[in-house]
């Protein structure tokens, strides 16, 4: 069963949202996408890499 990576809720449960990443497809729910947009570090324990998925350096304050 898919489950979202952060809350674990499954499909059955919520909408989930595919995401393609390093050739797997990752699954998370409309509620938990603000943190992945906003504290992407958050997820570094189940989406290893995460951590480094902030906004460009260029636009970083
Ligand atoms: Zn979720």
């Amino acid at each position: 069963m898919l489950t979202c990576l952060r809350c674990k809720r499954s499909e059955e449960e919520v909408a989930l949202l595919t995401l393609k990443y390093r050739g797997e497809n990752l699954y998370i729910c409309p509620q938990c996408l603000p943190v992945l947009i906003h504290k992407p570090e958050q997820l570094a324990q189940s989406l290893p890499g995460a951590e480094g998925f902030g906004p460009p350096a260029e636009h970083h304050h």
